[in-house]
């Protein structure tokens, strides 16, 4: 589905496939009970589930549908909410993977996500789960779960699921109050052997408000940071795409930027959380090779596309602008043809800086958090503070 490495466009990796035509990965809410009351979170989770969920037959009428746009077929994330509070889960997860979908979990850090269940969801046909870890110790983490014992019961769910054989993806949020610690996180991430690491740059929708948003400034030293971390570390960002022009222009020996103070605390913090680095020199980080990933040229309604708990369609969970119901529109249908998800992946449908950058069609910015902070998706992303050639 993949290519890695084109000679002409070192760093870059493309879909063999045209995004305008299918999406790469699908993000599925099956429901937004949680136990947990995250200060972050998109969905704004409650105790229960809804009553207007999708039933077991609708979720497993999408999956046959994705499954007919044949190979190659669609990635599908279970996510919530809690997907472990719907009884169907296993169910749900192992008609999707007889339908020839590649099936993924992201289960909330709580009780639930046991061994047994983590067992159950890798016989089932899943491959891999991704669990959140927003704290580098559990009084970091559970305050901004706002559930005491939060943390460790989502440090045995990553155990358990590399026991298990499921690939496991850690998933930490960034916000302006938390970003500090991001080095432990990075710490734990690397002991629990992780198998990606992915940083979601808060946007604030749902239970995020603006003071948990981090700044041009700030985004651009965290992505400084985590390029630093890369060769250690197999990581991506959400919501924060330019790191791909870090990737990129790294590669090229291009980018120029002077970090700013929020990259060398950072930097500090990670002496402390992880003796073995230094603060001016992140070189031997690479202990292992340098696991620097290509980025992959996707982004919010080009290539990804989300579905709610209740059927709606979204650019993506971050970006809370409804384009039509799988209820009365296959999903494959609304994802060609939806007008909204048309403009996003149409470059000459952009606005400012990004649709004049150079790396559009690599990055094109964050369009949730282009709504978030503008109104406007097509706007140029604010969290971005690069200039593009053809601006300067
Ligand atoms: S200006 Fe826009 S397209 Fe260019 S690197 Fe920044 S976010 Fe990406």
């Amino acid at each position: 589905m993949e290519r890695v490495g084109d000679p002409a466009e070192p760093g870059v990796r493309r879909l063999r496939f045209d995004t305008s035509a299918r999406p790469f990965l699908v993000l599925f809410e099956l429901t937004r009970a949680c136990a947990l009351a995250c200060r972050h979170c998109r969905a704004e989770s409650i105790p229960e589930r809804d009553p207007r969920e999708l039933s077991t037959g609708e979720v497993e009428a999408v999956l046959d549908d994705l499954a007919a746009i044949g190979a190659p077929r669609p990635r599908v994330i279970f996510t919530g909410g809690d997907p472990l509070q719907r009884p169907d889960l296993q169910t749900l997860v192992a008609h999707g993977s007889r339908a020839g979908l590649s099936m993924a979990v992201s289960p909330a850090g709580t009780p639930r996500a046991s061994l047994s269940a983590l067992a159950a969801l890798r016989l089932s046909g899943a491959t891999a789960v991704s669990l959140s870890i927003d704290g580098a110790t559990a009084e970091g983490h559970d305050a901004f779960r706002r559930v005491d014992g939060s943390f460790n019961w989502t440090i045995d769910a990553c155990r358990a699921a590399v026991q298990v054989g499921l690939r496991l993806q850690v998933n930490t949020t960034v916000t302006a109050p938390t970003v500090l610690e991001l080095p432990g996180v990075a710490r734990l991430v690397d002991e629990l052997h992780a198998a990606m690491w992915s940083v979601f740059f808060v946007v604030p929708t749902g239970r995020a408000d603006a003071a948990q948003a981090l700044s041009a400034a700030a985004t651009e030293d965290v992505l400084a940071f985590l390029y630093d971390l890369a060769p250690r570390i197999p990581l991506k960002t959400t919501e924060a795409p330019s790191f791909r022009r870090l990737l990129v222009h790294g590669e090229q020996g291009r980018e120029k930027r002077t970090p700013g103070p929020l990259y060398w605390r950072l930097h500090e913090q990670l002496v402390d959380a992880w003796p073995m680095a230094e603060r001016s020199s992140a070189d031997h980080l690479a202990l292992a090779g340098d696991r620097r990933r290509a980025p992959l040229a996707v982004g919010d309604g080009r290539g990804v596309v989300f579905v709610s708990h209740t059927g709606e369609v979204q650019p993506s969970g971050f970006l809370p602008l409804v384009v039509g119901n799988v209820r009365d529109t296959p999903l494959p249908v609304l994802y060609a043809n939806a007008p909204l998800l048309r403009a996003l992946r149409d470059p000459a449908a952009h606005h400012g800086r990004c649709a004049r950058c150079e790396l559009q069609e690599i990055c094109g910015g964050s369009r949730a958090q282009a709504y978030a902070r503008s109104g406007d998706p097509l706007a140029e992303d604010p969290t971005c503070d690069y200039v593009p050639a053809a601006v300067a």
